[in-house]
């Protein structure tokens, strides 16, 4: 790895930061940030945290670029390319940087197109044509095409992150490749810079000039000398993305690479992993966006059988079949043990089959495809297995069943330990007549190296992935090296192509000279140069290749090491090893992490960069606002593992760059719940801030928040001093000056008279100890002392359910509340924060060993229970009462299914209003929305509509911050408050007290717990 360079380039300051580069080890370095900084308008990150957060993809190498410049605009990119050039420093081209292979780490300057560089430049719905720049996601490209009932199918899994850049430079495939053929056969023309600084026009070559044709016309004389090689030695599969395009002139593909036989010569830049050219715009042939799908399911008594079969079954189509995607015998049962997928899995098997496909037909109706679901059962009756076929013609449980073949695959890259499911033979594809050989004599390679695989995805077109387990830091590179030596005797025998859907990179560029043989690597360095004489472009990419073992390229080189770290949350979990065989995990603590599970637990992101969506109501809230690699989930766990492992420093996990890099994490735990590696940034910031604390000290703002349960008694007895805090001008300068609270922003009223010291009806400790139908309500600081309506609702509603309800108490009572420890917590006081919860948990412990439900109502307090303070060394304690905790309408809707609401249900008035509601973000992470969707049912006359929304951006303290009111309002305004906005007569439901705050001051709506709705309609 290159020594990291000491300067961060902030923009408008770059003489300094020539300075402190010019007296830097890489002057290079510095004059390349100077220049990028001077020149354009684009950002500059020559960081050793941003070069280390590029320095990775979803790959299993690492190599450390001499910085990054992500373009404000496309022009952008010819000036980087021009002072590359000058200075000779290699680029290379980024997109979303989810390849596998290592294609986007580099030891050259980085060039991200995927935050700014992104627009559909024009559509043409007659021609179903779309000219767009590289670095546009491809669902935002179909979502804008949608309308026009078009799409661009080339459906790849990472459609959610993947740039159309970089979906061209691997020359990538989706799951109905069969019907739409690779990425390369749905790009019309390329506009592309050349090393030079040079654009060219890349289309059609009988119309091409210039440069474009002189190179055409020079690819085309090795096409024709080396036709006999070419003829004898390139794979004849659909699925082959190695090497360069040299047969666009001698088509060798099933499918050819354009319809009528033109050569286009856009062609040779598909796949070239930007190696020959950087793109500037693709134009694409979009399609027609079929109007019916229908799903037939075969189940197989044997794995063999599966794959036999695949090649009768394409043969069904007539045009109509888009997809044969298998699932084996392990993702099933992966998917049988998950609560939410089993119902869906179960609908599709009969039996217990060892593999099954997933056979989809589609076309303009459901009338014109269901015979095709007749002629499969025809079909399998005739392959010896009548009766396998399940139906699916509707759309619902087709898509339930293609989101579970995806999850399969993300449960399994969720194996703890340090043996990972590493990719580096998962896509070779072989002739379908071969398949069942190739899978059955690959599986007993494995077997025969210690390890399993896992197959699933494309057996349509005969590439199967499979990932057999390898431990890089040991053994695994060797490992890696032997099972790739016999599969590609496997590949060869079997004439199919190694590299058939993930392209070369790091991984495959050595194999192909293998593939190919002498003469056509020889055309294929030569077509390089043409292109690029100086190997500016992604040096020791496809030609001249590294080993694909070289483990100096690699994330987890055997010389990796942790830093010591004693950290204060509980990880062991993550602590252990696996047994690559047969998945075993061993005990919490045996894994012999020197973080004891921190780091190993950091270490899960595998870069895939799932985390890059933009769904609303999904990670990550602070990307979608910042597009910034820094603010994402993956970007956030590089810098930790580049801390822990000591590449970012001496600081390690206390080291600034690891709070830049968490600074906008509002803790939403969007992650925990749809990083399919289970990556909890929200409880990762918790021991970052401890550590960091630890070093740097507290600030005012930090003991303001994090001890306001401590001092909220006495703040409440002189409410009417410090509530006037939001009405002078004066008072909130200050306090942003002195404590950091955003001016901008009005803070909670205090109140003299709160929950806490009002007399409420509520049962005795020792009354709801032996009482049948016994409740605790454990009333929060939030809803106890800003918000005491709301306790009083719930105590109210839960008594007209027939509850007997004890507010939770301490044992020996000392004026004070009870407190999970969340403002703690966030505030990085964690040892303060484990006495609170360690209080609690003790007060709540008779209750829970007697079965009492917990009920608590402001999400992120009750759910600390059931989440940070199980990480906290409370032991036993801390489980039962776990598995008591339920947020108030978790409780409610449990009842309800147990027929025991009845009384309370008669007591509801109707109600005649649009009632909206937003999840708060860790009630999502919980799955505890839906239950509060059944709650707001119970009362006559309310459906409720659930806002489609993500983190609020208040987050606690976050948006109260002044540092982040900006970003806290983009999140907001996202989506939320344009939802509250629409609707100016309903009824808003947030069970946060911050979301609540957030939609008052942003949308000047109130917002009500679904507690005070209940109570509302409680009939006197
Ligand atoms: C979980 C998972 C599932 C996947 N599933 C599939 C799948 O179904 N099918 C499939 O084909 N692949 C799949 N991939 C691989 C990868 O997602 C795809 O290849 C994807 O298209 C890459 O897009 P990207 O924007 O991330 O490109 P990047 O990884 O950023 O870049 C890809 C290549 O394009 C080059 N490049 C980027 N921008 C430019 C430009 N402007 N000019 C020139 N070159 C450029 C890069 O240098 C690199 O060589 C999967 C990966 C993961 C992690
Ligand atoms: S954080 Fe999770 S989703 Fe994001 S890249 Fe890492 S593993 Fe993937
Ligand atoms: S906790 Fe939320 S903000 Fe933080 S990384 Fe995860 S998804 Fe992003």
């Amino acid at each position: 790895m290159n020594a990291p360079l000491p300067l961060e380039v902030a923009r408008g300051a770059p003489f300094q930061a020539y300075d402190a580069v010019a007296g830097a080890s890489n002057e290079v370095a510095g004059r390349l940030a100077q220049r990028l900084a001077t020149e354009t308008q684009g950002e500059v990150l020559f960081s050793p945290a941003d070069r280390g957060r590029y320095s990775t993809d979803a790959s299993i190498y690492q190599v450390t670029p001499i910085g990054v410049f992500v373009p404000r605009h496309a022009d952008e990119v010819k000036i980087a390319i021009d002072i590359c050039r000058e200075l000779k420093v290699p680029i290379v081209p980024r997109g979303g940087g989810t390849s596998q292979c290592g294609q986007t780490v580099g030891a050259g300057l980085v060039i991200d197109h995927s935050r700014h560089v992104r627009s559909i430049l024009s559509f043409d719905a007659e021609k179903r044509t779309a000219l767009v720049e590289p670095g546009i996601v491809l669902d935002h490209l179909n979502l804008g095409l949608k309308k026009a009932g078009l799409w661009y199918p080339v459906d790849v899994s990472t459609s959610a992150q993947a740039t159309l850049g970089g979906m061209a430079g691997n020359n990538s495939c989706g799951s109905r490749s069969i019907a739409y053929g690779n990425m390369v056969h749905n790009v019309l023309g390329a506009q592309a810079w050349t090393a030079d600084g040079q654009l060219h026009d890349f289309g059609l070559f009988e119309q091409s000039s210039g440069r474009a044709r002189e190179i055409g016309e020079r690819v085309r004389q090795m096409a024709i000398e080396l036709a006999p090689q070419i003829d004898a030695n390139w794979p004849k599969v659909l699925r082959r993305v190695a090497g360069y395009n040299l047969d666009i002139f001698r088509n060798q593909s099933e499918r050819p690479y354009t319809s009528d036989g033109s050569v286009n010569l856009a062609h040779l830049l598909i796949g070239s992993e930007g190696t020959l050219a950087l793109t500037r715009s693709l134009m694409l042939q979009l399609a027609e966006l079929p109007r019916a799908k229908v799903l037939g399911v075969v189940n197989f008594p044997t794995f063999y059988q599966a794959m036999d079969s695949a090649q009768h079954i394409v043969k069904l189509g007539d045009g109509t079949l888009t997809a044969v995607e298998l699932v084996d015998r392990t993702m099933i049962d992966l998917a049988l043990q998950n609560p939410a997928f089993a119902p869906v899995v179960r609908t599709a098997l009969t039996g217990s089959p060892a593999a099954i496909l997933l056979v989809e037909f589609s076309g303009a109706s459901r009338a014109e495809l269901e015979p095709k679901l007749a002629q499969l059962e025809e079909l399998m009756g005739d392959l010896g297995l009548p009766g396998s076929v399940v139906r699916m013609a509707d759309e619902a449980p087709q898509k339930n069943l293609w989101e579970v073949r995806k999850a399969g695959l993300n449960i399994m890259m969720s194996l703890k330990g340090d043996g990972k499911p590493v990719s580096f033979i998962e896509d070779c594809a072989v002739p379908l007549e071969h398949l069942a050989e190739y899978t059955d004599s690959l599986t007993q390679v494995f077997r025969k190296h210690g390890s399993k695989g896992t197959w699933y995805a494309h057996a349509s077109v005969g590439t199967l992935h499979v990932r057999p387990i390898l431990d890089m830091r040991r053994e695994g590179a060797a490992k890696m090296r032997a099972i790739a030596e016999e599969a590609s005797e496997l590949v060869r025998k079997h004439k199919g192509a190694y590299s058939g859907e993930h392209g070369d990179g790091l991984c495959r560029g050595e194999w192909i000279e293998w593939q190919f043989g002498p003469q056509i690597n020889e055309a294929f360095r030569r077509i390089k140069q043409l292109f690029d004489p100086a190997a500016l472009l992604s040096p020791q990419r496809i030609v001249d290749a590294p080993k694909m073992d070289d483990t100096r390229l690699m994330r987890f080189p055997p010389s990796y090491r942790v830093i010591p770290l004693a950290p204060v949350l509980d990880w062991t979990p993550w602590d252990v090893q696996n047994n690559p065989a047969t998945e075993e995990i061993g005990a919490p603590g045996s894994g012999g992490d020197p973080a004891h599970g921190f780091a190993k637990a950091v270490e899960m992101c595998n870069n895939n960069g799932h985390c890059r969506k933009f769904d609303a109501g999904t990670m990550c809230p602070s990307y979608r606002v910042t597009r910034d690699e820094k603010h994402l989930t993956r970007g956030r766990a590089n810098t930790l593992r580049l801390a822990l492992s000591g590449q970012l420093g001496a600081d390690g996990i206390a080291s600034q760059e690891v709070r830049d890099a968490l600074d906008l994490c509002v803790g939403c735990k969007g992650c925990k719940r749809d990083c399919p590696t289970g990556v909890d940034m929200a409880k990762m910031k918790v021991e970052f801030l401890h550590h960091y604390k630890a070093r740097h000290g507290f600030t005012l703002k930090d003991r303001l928040v994090g001890r306001l349960p401590d001092y909220a008694h006495l703040a409440a007895r002189f409410a009417g001093l410090v509530n006037r805090r939001n009405a002078s001008p004066l008072m909130k300068r200050l306090g942003e000056r002195l404590a950091g609270l955003s001016a901008r922003r009005s803070l909670p009223q205090w109140k003299q008279q709160h929950f806490f010291n009002t007399a409420h009806a509520g049962a005795t400790r020792a009354q709801a100890l032996s009482a049948a139908n016994a409740v605790v309500l454990f009333v929060d600081t939030f809803n106890g002392y800003f918000e005491s309506d709301n306790a009083a609702a719930a105590l109210r509603v839960l008594q007209a359910a027939g509850y007997l309800v004890h507010v939770a108490s301490k044992e020996r009572p000392d004026g004070r509340h009870l407190c999970c420890g969340r403002t703690y917590l966030s505030s990085g006081m964690v040892d303060q924060a484990k006495a609170k919860a360690a209080e609690l948990v003790q007060s709540l412990l008779p209750f829970a060993r007697r079965g009492v439900a917990i009920v608590g109502l402001e999400p992120s307090c009750l759910l600390t229970l059931r989440d940070e303070a199980l990480a906290m060394g409370l032991g036993e304690a801390a489980q039962a009462v776990a598995g008591q905790a339920l947020l108030f309408e978790e409780f409610l809707a449990r009842e309800a299914k147990a027929g025991r609401l009845e009384p309370l249900k008669a007591r509801l008035a109707p109600l005649d209003k649009r009632v909206l509601l937003h999840g708060h973000c860790h009630q999502k992470a919980f799955g505890a929305v839906s239950p509060v969707m059944e709650v707001l049912r119970l009362v006559p006359g309310v459906e409720p509509e659930l806002i489609d929304s993500s983190c609020c951006g208040m987050a606690g303290s976050f948006g109260y911050e002044a540092d982040h009111y900006d970003v806290s309002m983009q999140m907001a305004e996202l989506n939320l408050l344009p939802a509250v906005r629409k609707y100016p007569g309903a009824i808003v439901v947030a069970d946060g007290t911050s979301c609540r705050h957030q939609i008052q001051d942003g949308a000047d709506r109130p917002a009500v717990h679904a507690a005070v709705l209940l109570a509302r309609q409680l009939a006197a």
